[in-house]
């Protein structure tokens, strides 16, 4: 599977945008045959993997910068699930408790062992929807976590390096699983879009398309929301899926001048779906089923609290700060392992959450990495993430809102 990077920089595939069901939903291909195996299996909360939604912690590691000036830390993990974070008056002290901890030595191979993403892959494979988002401040490790360091994705790219992140991991492991089914034919589609200030930029067909910015629409027949005119590459090779990876990222920094303020204020989404079809043999009925995973790199959560902010930066600040509020409140639903339509949440506020709504509903299994960056400089950003990612798994009766 490695050494496929770089083989195909520029060629995205077939394109289509219509050929999916959007927003795709599992219930349309009938709920009842599960491919490889128990549905009931997810909506039990299984203690452990914490039912429909799993939240973990990354520590990002000081940098050399740091190192050198030994500027000192703030987080302390007391034990696998326990974490203290430490104010720079001694005396603010905060303790968590998540699923798992990864602290600052765990490479990138095992954070994608360790944070359960093969089983949110074996779901999609199923017919569920999955989600990975990674939350926390701007520098704290997201996109690190998910897609790996910029130069990744430079002239250059190194097939076996050791920084990949979890998608392409992820695409490494999915593709791999899907070998070997003979009575079933899987086919994989992706799309790869952000969302700045709720407007959607297509990141496969960015400056070729005359309309800049894509529409949201509501879909009566699959009673959902979707991106009209998105781009939906079908990935018969690994290759493609890199590929889709790739153009996705390189769009993204050739298209902003200031990248990094620019990432910090938007939220992109990679779906890839995953369509399977078989025959059952003894009733001899068709079967499709319709699953995919998202890999969702948050807004830096920081902007939620720029009340000095004015203008534009104001605009931008209350969009992120509401995706972010509306998004924690539908995951502590889903934490809570209920369907969609057991409470009122407010998926309508943000665009971020009409277009994964349907995979937070009560079918779909979602990761959230928290990432912090440890040093008592960032002291209280950590501990909003912390507090946000706890609210996300714990929180009961969350406030009613109507749609
Ligand atoms: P974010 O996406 O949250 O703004 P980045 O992922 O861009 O943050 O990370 C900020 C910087 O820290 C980048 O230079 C990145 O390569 C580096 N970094 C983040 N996490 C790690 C890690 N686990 N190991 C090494 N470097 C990291
Ligand atoms: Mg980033």
């Amino acid at each position: 599977m490695k050494g496929h990077l770089s083989s195909k920089k520029s060629n995205i595939g077939k394109v289509s945008s219509d050929e999916i069901p959007s927003p795709s939903d599992s219930s349309r291909y009938g709920s009842t045959v599960s491919l490889t195996g128990s549905i009931n299996s997810l909506t039990d909360d299984d203690g452990e993997n914490d039912g429909n939604v799993r939240v973990i912690v990354r520590i990002k590691p000081l940098n050399a910068k740091q190192v050198r000036t030994e500027e000192s830390e703030s987080v302390q993990v007391i034990s696998p699930t326990q974490i203290l974070v430490k104010g720079t008056k001694e005396n603010i002290t905060k303790n968590f408790t998540f699923s798992s901890i990864l602290t600052p030595e765990v490479s990138q191979a095992d954070v994608f062992e360790q944070s359960g993403v093969k089983d949110l892959i074996d779901k999609a494979v199923q017919g569920f929807s999955s989600t990975i988002f990674c939350y926390g401040q701007t520098g704290s490790g997201k996109t690190h976590t998910l897609t790996g360091p910029p130069h990744l994705f430079g002239d250059r790219p190194d097939p076996y390096s050791e920084d990949h992140g979890l998608v392409y991991r992820s695409f490494v492991y999915l593709y791999d699983s899907l070998q070997g089914h003979e009575d079933v034919t899987f086919t994989l589609k992706a799309s790869f879009y952000e969302i700045y200030n709720e407007k959607i930029i297509d990141l496969l067909n960015f400056g070729t398309n005359q309309q800049k910015f894509l529409n949201v629409r509501w879909s009566r027949k699959f009673r959902g929301f979707y991106v009209e005119n998105l781009f939906t590459v079908q990935c018969d090779e690994f290759d493609d899926l890199l590929a889709v990876l790739e153009e996705g990222m390189r769009y993204r920094a050739v298209g902003f001048h200031n990248m990094n303020e620019h990432s910090s204020r938007s939220h992109t989404i990679l779906t890839v779906h995953v369509i399977a079809e078989s025959k059952d043999s003894q009733e001899g009925v068709f079967i499709s089923r319709h699953g995919k995973i998202n890999f969702v790199d948050l807004a830096g959560s920081e902007m939620t609290k720029k009340t000095k902010s004015h203008g534009k930066t104001l605009v931008e600040a209350n969009n992120i700060n509401k995706s972010l509020m509306v998004l924690g409140y539908c995951i502590s639903k889903l934490s809570e392992g209920k369907k969609r339509n057991s409470g009122h949440i407010p998926y309508r506020d943000s665009q971020l959450t009409k277009l994964l709504a349907d995979s937070l509903a009560g079918n779909g299994v979602s990761l959230m990495i928290a990432c912090i960056s440890p040093t008592k400089y960032n002291f209280s950003e950590t501990v909003n993430t912390l507090r946000y990612a706890a609210r996300a798994k714990r929180i009961k009766n969350s406030p009613v809102i109507v749609m």
